[in-house]
């Protein structure tokens, strides 16, 4: 197609290993068991690989700094000499690295929070104006110098300080962005140093992913003045590197500015085809392989989208590149042999995706024969091949289902379970003990039989059961002791579902998530939870909850495929837990909650897609709960979030009842469903989960009259911010006790008062 040879480019590799080997590092050393040298020298080894995984896959432009310890937030934060006061007395670097991201006696961690609308999350830096910041060079000049004697000359990837700056937070009240002119001068700084130990040229990644985003992004000029100034500095060449959507403003606005190249997104940002006319002359690394999906890619659609890119910019100015760092996939399939056949020769992940991006410059280059065989043609074939698994049902016309019934009709239909004011509960699991998974892992590998392990389980509900009564909570439930996590147990049941075996995708730090794959329509074969839940409501005449994990959050927290829409694949979701849901009322179950965890993080962070996803969102949670009766009530439950900007939404969703995490911010998040009269029941957290700390009973009782200020008595609950399960029963037991008794205490006031 053409006589250049097509240049290739990984924007970041995974840091956790192919089998998690940094986790187990880092555990070992948090406990004591190997030395930082131990550490630092397997992660050492881990950076080797993935650098001459990439190389021998011939990839031309490979990244140093594009993994960390721990996080690249906090690596920057480090870098800059950002370290909250409460750590700043720890001397050795290894020590406070740690003690940032987890806290220690010195005090608690630095906030951790997600990564745009990914499920991966990174450590907050704390920020004040009168700090003295610093530039230390010595992590990116080290990583430079390591991977020159692997015999790769890297691209030196750095966080920007436009990104850098908006996702801090300011401590001292005022913008964290407001500290840019301290900032932009120890950038320059830093690329200085990097300049001078590479003796020469040499490329930096500046990431600004903040540029695709239009909720929380600055005015596109602000990025002509940071690169403006960086580019001032000698011997660095700077890519403007974007990601997770399109990021034409800026694009437009770095018109004039001599940069190196421009990194865009066109799998998540088609519209950056609009931002090519305003190149002028930069490379072009263009994002054709996604980063964030395991899913094949398909080199015709993408040979088309290349021919669409090369009559806008030469082809020796394009380079051809990856969606964003892989990091947000797992690494590689070569241990997934018991994955189907059919599925398997339909993904692709970290690894696999270097050969994607080394096949699709080879076409392009016309380097292999177009004929009946090589790459593209292997790769049709795999595309053409019609296989009965991939099938999706027709248009789901359930989707559009709503409940029967008015708010208010239902509230009244609802009067007969008889509830209390300030009704207490929990938000659905209990402690997750060692016996626990050992039972569950057990039970996997058949090392026990099916009687034992029930009857694990039912032992655990009983203790539940017999210690929520007597706390004196007023809707129980039945601590959710056969999940492993709320996803995965639903996709194992679930038809159109597959699972790896080391499909691990960094979450935090050491923490990994195994997604499920979504690779067909959802299919309910049989009830998933009525038997465990219509024993837990055997043992106790109050009501027992019934647990589900909603359609939005199970498709959000999936690798689902990418070649049909994703709310036709939630549209299936929904429909099965609306025929659990009406399995489990015929049972005998009168309240349902269906856990929404993951219905913020989904939102696209461009505006203009946002009432798309909020749309088919809404309709499938909708969908999901329309078959529960009118006297059935439905509650969902949110992590941590910031509602102000998806009010709406919520209010659309129409449950009965909203449980929200607010502990840590007071009645700040609260404050929007007062101000927009939210018309169901909310249940804000009275305390943090997060924390091992037991509230006391006044100070719980306080929290639930501060909540009284801004809710209605008769539309609050009482709850514990999110589940339980990651907490001890030493912790719980006193809490949840300490609990309900206050809501007791409160809602005598509340009485007394009239
Ligand atoms: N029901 C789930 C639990 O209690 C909800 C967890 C979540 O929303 N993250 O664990
Ligand atoms: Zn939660």
């Amino acid at each position: 197609m053409t006589s250049t040879k097509i240049q290739t480019c990984v924007t970041g590799f995974p840091s956790i290993g192919e089998n998690r080997e940094l986790k187990w590092a880092l555990e070992k050393y948090w406990s004591g068991q190997i030395p930082f040298e131990e550490l630092e020298s397997t992660a050492a080894a881990l950076r080797k690989a993935a650098w001459l995984e990439q190389k021998s896959a011939g990839i031309d432009y490979i990244s140093c700094c594009d993994s960390s310890l721990y996080d690249r937030m906090l690596d920057t934060a480090v870098i800059f000499g950002a370290v909250p006061e409460r750590f700043a007395s720890i001397e050795d670097p290894a020590e406070l690295y740690f003690a940032m991201a987890r806290g220690n006696s010195s005090g608690p961690a630095m906030e951790m929070t997600k990564w745009f609308n990914t499920n991966y999350h990174y450590i907050m830096p704390e920020l004040k104006q009168n700090q003295a910041y610093e530039c230390n060079s010595s992590l990116p000049v080290s990583r430079y110098r390591e991977a020159i004697s692997h015999g790769i000359v890297p691209r030196v990837n750095i966080i920007g300080p436009v990104t850098f700056l908006t996702l801090s937070r300011r401590t001292d009240g005022g913008r964290a962005i407001d500290l840019l002119p301290v900032f932009i001068p120890l950038y320059k700084k830093l690329l200085e140093d990097i300049a001078s130990a590479a003796n020469g040229r040499v490329l930096v990644q500046i990431e600004e992913p903040v540029a695709v985003s239009d909720t929380h992004s600055p005015t596109p000029d602000v990025f002509r003045q940071i690169c403006d100034a960086l580019a001032e500095v000698k011997g660095v060449d700077i890519i403007f590197s974007t990601y997770f959507d399109h990021a034409t403003e800026a694009v437009k606005a770095l018109r004039d500015v001599p940069l190196y190249g421009i990194a865009l997104d066109f799998v998540y940002g088609p519209e950056n085809l609009e931002a090519l006319e305003y190149l002028n002359g930069k490379k072009l690394f263009a994002g054709v392989v996604n980063g964030r999906n395991i899913w094949k890619n398909n080199y015709s659609r993408t040979l088309a989208l290349y021919e669409t890119i090369s009559r806008k910019v030469a082809p020796e100015n394009i380079v051809l590149s990856t969606s964003c760092s892989l990091q947000h996939v797992p690494y590689s399939l070569r241990s997934e042999d018991k994955l189907d056949q059919q599925v398997r020769e339909r993904l692709s992940f970290a690894v696999e995706k270097l050969h994607e991006l080394a096949d699709l410059s080879s076409i392009i280059s016309g380097n292999v024969a177009a004929g009946s065989n090589g790459p593209l043609a292997d790769n049709r074939a795999v595309f053409q091949s019609r296989s009965a698994l991939f099938e999706m049902s027709a248009d789901n016309e359930a989707a559009r289902r709503s409940r029967e019934g008015s708010r208010m009709s239902r509230k009244t239909a609802q009067k007969a379970l008889n509830l209390p004011l300030l009704p207490s509960t929990t938000i659905g699991s209990f402690p997750q003990t060692p016996a626990l998974r050992a039972l569950r892992r057990d039970y996997k590998k058949g090392v026990i039989r099916s009687e034992e392990y029930d009857l694990g389980i039912k032992n655990y509900i009983h203790e539940c059961i017999v210690f929520q009564e007597e706390a004196g909570l007023d809707v129980l439930v039945h601590g959710e002791p056969e999940r492993n996590d709320m996803v995965e147990y639903f996709g194992e049941q679930l038809e159109g579902f597959a699972f790896t075996s080391n499909g691990w995708v960094q979450s935090y730090g050491s923490r990994c998530v195994k997604p499920p794959v979504i690779y067909g329509s959802a299919a309910r074969v049989r009830p998933m939870t009525v038997d465990i839940i219509k024993y837990a409501q055997s043992l106790t005449s109050k009501p027992v909850k019934g647990m589900l994990t909603g359609p939005v959050t199970i498709l959000n927290w999936s690798f689902a495929r990418d070649d049909v829409p994703r709310e036709k694949i939630c549209q299936s979701i929904a429909a099965a837990i609306s025929e659990e849901i009406d399995d489990l009322q015929r049972a005998g179950i009168r309240i349902i909650q269906v856990d929404e965890a993951a219905f913020k993080e989904g939102y696209p962070l461009r505006r203009s897609k946002r009432e798309d996803y909020e749309k088919w969102a809404v309709e499938c949670f909708r969908d999901a709960v329309s078959t529960a009766r009118p006297e059935t009530q439905v509650h969902t439950h949110m992590c941590y979030s910031d509602f102000s900007d998806i009010f709406d939404a919520i209010e659309a969703l129409d449950a009965d009842v909203i449980s929200i995490e607010t502990s840590r911010s007071g009645n700040d998040l609260l404050r929007i469903f007062e101000h927009r009269g939210y018309s169901g029941d909310i249940g804000p957290g009275v305390y943090d989960i997060h924390s091992p700390r037991v509230p006391s009973q006044a100070e719980l009782e306080d929290e639930i009259n501060s909540r009284l200020a801004v809710v209605p008595a008769e539309s609050l609950w009482v709850n514990p911010d999110c589940g339980l399960k990651t907490r001890k029963w030493e912790e719980v037991k006193p809490a949840i006790r300490n609990m309900a008794a206050a809501a007791v205490n409160a809602r005598k006031g509340v009485v007394h008062r009239g």
